[in-house]
């Protein structure tokens, strides 16, 4: 309204000033013949014309009072309003009367060839008293025979640029002698005309700005919250329609690589959209380019397709989706030839900004679904997971009781037909039964190993505090009396402070009841075991070291695998099940730690556990 308020105040200020010009503006046009000057009942016809025309908000309600004011200001019998495009250079004429519709074709067609032409280049009316037998309209005398009239005036319309606009034309049917008086009226008429139509086209823009700018608010809005793919790009793809006003509107999405496949949106039935494999096709053309197209001849275009053509495809805008570098997919919209409204290069720019959006925004919620995906995975195999510990927890309980209770039986009897309470025996009866036993106590070590990996594998550790020191020294005392009896000699070399380990004392103690005992299996008579206990910040270096005969090194890295037992030389006088360094290295990682081996045939071995510990307070 304020818009209207200033042009009306505008065009009053201008009225006074051609009230205080009215000599001046008696000067005649070029040609023209000189008359009186308007006179005051004149101005004020004109002042109450201006004022009807002001206060306008639409152009279709504009149109009824300018024939009004033509009619009673310059008694012309017909009228025609030609607008100008100077950015199309084409000619319209949104109001006519009294011209059949051809007429005006014709002049729109070919207004370049028409007198009124003129207007583009001197913003001056002009006219011709006797257009039936005026040599300049000679060309056109046919659509003029027909349509019957004799005078003829053109009057500029100024754009808001003080360009042409186009032209206000009057005709008479009857020849009416031309007066400077009734040109200066049509003159002023015209530019009031003209002043009224730029507000309302002004104000219908800033309208437009206005709406379109809450669109793409709420477009924004949508990107960003829609929760899942589908949606969003139904929702995109509608909403993109309706702010350009396209009849019909297709989302394209390429899926793996070479495929497109189509959300549409008002497509007309009867058009197939199957996925179109690459390369063929404008929609592919803006994949690969990553360019806007746009078409304004639809039909004409080497890539335009019949279906397409068929349903009166006119006009065609195709942006890219992009994120980042990647494209992936386009956006296409279509006008069908009887729209009313076409797209403007305005339009293509805001499709364009909102491609961009869409593209990260498909792009993000594609990332979202992946890795919801995965969390779903890895829940399930973590709950699978869970299901097998439980399954093999059970297990190992029911074994080892179940093999435990008959070897204890067996190896019982096997003890009593040793002891010969039952009888003597000779000496192949007592080997025999020695060898029961033996075994017996074999299958049982692997029983009690096997038991001990299935439960360090699935059961919770426990944390308690462990004095590291008080751990070696434990062993030192266990070990003593072995040591004596094998002739070995046991030290310990214990650095001081040491980081004590939060963890479980059971599992531990197994470690190195483990590696010690490796150690008297595989070291000779005359050799040493050495335990070392060292500080590397707060992890604790712990080193059991022998001087027995080694690993050869193509086997180090297989020690620590299932059932693994290092083949030939003494090896396998030592029955062990294979399972010894298995658990060490389980146990030890479930604490957060490494075991590393280093060894020399002949010369010893050295196994060392890293853990990490923390310094006791005090
Ligand atoms: P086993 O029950 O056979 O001792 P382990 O898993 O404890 O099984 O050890 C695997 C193999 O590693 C053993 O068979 C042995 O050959 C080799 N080994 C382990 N510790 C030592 C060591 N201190 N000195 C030499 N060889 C060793």
């Amino acid at each position: 309204m304020d818009d209207f308020a200033k042009t009306k105040d505008a065009l009053i200020r201008e009225l006074q000033q051609l009230r205080s010009q009215v000599t001046t503006l008696g000067q005649p046009y070029d040609g023209g013949p000189a008359d009186a000057p308007l006179d005051v009942r004149q101005l004020t016809a004109l002042t109450k014309a201006a004022e009807s025309l002001l206060g306008i908000h639409d152009l279709p309600s504009l149109w009824p009072r300018v024939e009004t004011a033509v009619k009673t200001l310059l008694q012309a019998d017909r009228m025609a309003l030609y607008l100008y495009d100077n950015d199309t250079n084409s000619l319209s004429c949104p109001y006519a009367i009294g011209l059949s519709a051809e007429y005006v074709a014709h002049v729109n067609r070919s207004f370049e060839n028409s007198p009124g032409n003129e207007l583009l280049y001197h913003l001056a009316p002009m006219w011709a008293e006797d257009v039936q037998n005026d040599p300049a309209f000679n060309h056109m005398q046919p659509h003029i025979q027909m349509e019957g009239f004799r005078s003829l005036a053109i009057f500029p319309l100024i754009n808001s640029q003080g360009g042409s606009g186009g032209g206000l034309a009057l005709y008479w049917d009857e020849i009416r002698p031309v007066n400077t008086n009734w040109l200066n009226t049509g003159y002023t008429l015209a530019h009031m005309i003209a002043q009224a139509i730029n507000t309302i086209t002004l104000f219908s823009q800033t309208n437009e700005s206005l709406l379109r700018e809450k669109q793409l608010g709420e477009i924004s809005r949508m990107l960003n919250t829609t929760p899942d793919l589908p949606t969003l790009l139904g929702s995109i793809i509608k909403m993109v329609a309706e702010l350009v006003h396209a009849d019909a509107g297709l989302l394209g999405l390429v899926i793996e690589r070479e495929m497109m496949t189509f959300y549409p949106h008002n497509i007309p039935n009867g058009v197939n959209l199957r996925p179109a494999p690459r390369p063929r096709g404008l929609a592919w053309e803006v994949v690969n380019s990553r360019e806007p197209i746009f078409l304004t001849d639809y039909p004409t275009h080497p890539e335009a397709m019949q279906k397409w053509i068929d349903v009166g495809v006119t006009h065609f805008m195709g942006v890219p989706l992009r994120a980042g570098d990647r494209c992936l997919g386009m956006l296409a919209l279509f006008n069908l030839g009887h729209s009313p409204i076409q797209f403007t290069q305005r339009d293509l720019d805001v499709v364009v900004s909102v491609g961009r959006q869409a593209g990260i925004a498909i792009q993000n919620l594609r990332l979202l679904a992946e890795t919801q995906q995965r969390a779903a995975a890895l829940a399930a195999a973590l709950n699978r997971q869970a299901e097998l510990d439980m399954m093999k927890n059970n297990f190992t309980q029911s074994v080892s009781h179940e093999l435990r209770s008959p070897l204890g039986i067996i190896y019982g009897h096997a003890e009593l037909l040793a002891s010969e309470s039952l009888g003597p025996l000779n000496d192949d009866q007592r080997q025999s039964s020695e060898i029961i036993m033996r075994r017996v106590m074999m299958l049982t070590n692997l029983v009690d190993d096997l038991t001990a990996l299935l439960a360090a594998e699935t059961q919770e550790l426990r944390r308690e505090e462990i004095d590291t020191i008080m751990l070696v020294y434990s062993l030192l005392a266990d070990y003593r009396m072995r040591a004596n009896d094998l002739g070995i000699a046991l030290e310990a070399e214990i650095e001081e402070p040491m980081p004590w380990i939060l963890g479980d004392s059971t599992h531990l103690r197994r470690v190195f009841d483990n590696l010690v005992s490796n150690a008297f299996k595989y070291t000779p008579a005359g050799g040493r075991i050495i335990l070392r206990l060292k500080a590397a910040g707060e992890d604790v270096i712990i080193e059991v070291a022998d001087s027995g005969e080694g690993i050869p090194e193509d086997q180090l890295g297989r020690i620590f695998e299932r059932f693994y037992q290092v083949e030939g030389g003494s090896k396998r006088r030592h029955k062990g099940t294979g399972l010894g360094l298995t658990l060490v290295k389980e146990i030890v990682e479930a604490h957060r730690g490494t075991v590393g081996v280093s060894s020399q045939v002949g010369q010893g071995t050295t196994f060392t556990i890293t853990i990490p510990g923390f310094m006791p307070k005090g």
